[in-house]
């Protein structure tokens, strides 16, 4: 390999390094793992927010529940007394009749109360179910996802790395001069050499004069474009 392909092998591997660091950054920039975290969290809250109104729901059931059984146990001694013909008073059988139908209406709303509380919780026991269903599938994705996201970045290091390495090698074999003259170019025109492409300049698109073509298909010199001074390079090798 002679300079000047020495100098388009270094190009190429610069270009490649330079496509690797992007698809990290931008591996890095999706921050998928950051918005997964984030989701994941929402659901724990909402999670928690779920369990701790079936918790009052409960509380309240069971306080209904204890008043239910107190309203019968007294409408029953009411009814005990009503009818056991004992209270001989009109006045005093219709006012515990009275009692006896307003207790009936109160077991009446409660019975009704606990049955929509009851509905509530089977509701909210559904909602918890489906909240951790879809918990348990993120966590699952999220670990597979978190492994291929270090598979990725650990391939991509791995050829960042021997990308640098064939860098180092291939400019290690390169005049001084001539690398300095390279990285000039570079440093003005973003890359420093351009391929001759049907006679053309690709860098700069200015025909080549026929005279300085069969030097640059030769590759025995270092030619430049007398247009935008980068250094030509035939992909056609007589
Ligand atoms: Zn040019």
């Amino acid at each position: 390999m002679n300079q000047l392909e020495l100098l388009w092998e270094l190009q190429k591997h610069e270009k490649h390094l330079g496509l690797l660091k992007e698809k990290l950054e931008n591996l890095a920039k999706s921050s998928y793992i950051e918005t997964m975290t984030l989701k994941m969290e929402d659901l724990e809250q909402e999670l928690s927010n779920r369990k701790k109104s079936l918790e009052e729901n409960n509380k309240l059931l069971r306080k209904n529940d204890s008043t239910l059984k107190e309203l019968n146990f007294q409408l029953k001694e009411i009814e005990k007394e009503l009818y056991s013909g004992v209270v001989t008073d009109i006045k005093q059988l219709d006012y515990m009749d009275k009692e006896s139908e307003s207790i009936k209406d109160s077991i009446n709303e409660l019975e009704l109360e606990i049955i929509s509380l009851m509905e509530d919780i089977e509701d909210i026991r559904m909602e918890i179910e489906k909240i951790e269903e879809e918990h348990r599938e993120n966590k699952e994705r999220f670990k597979e996802t978190t492994i291929e996201y270090e598979k990725l970045t650990d391939e991509l290091r791995e050829q960042i790395r021997k990308d640098m390495d064939q860098i180092y090698n291939v400019s290690s074999k390169i005049e001084k001069e001539l690398y300095e003259k390279y990285n000039t170019i570079k440093n003005n025109k973003r890359y420093a050499i351009a391929e001759v492409i049907e006679d053309e300049c690709s860098g700069c698109h200015v025909i080549i004069p026929t005279y300085l073509l069969d030097k640059v298909k030769s590759r025995e010199e270092i030619i430049q474009c007398e247009n935008c001074g980068r250094i030509l390079f035939s992909p056609v090798h007589p």
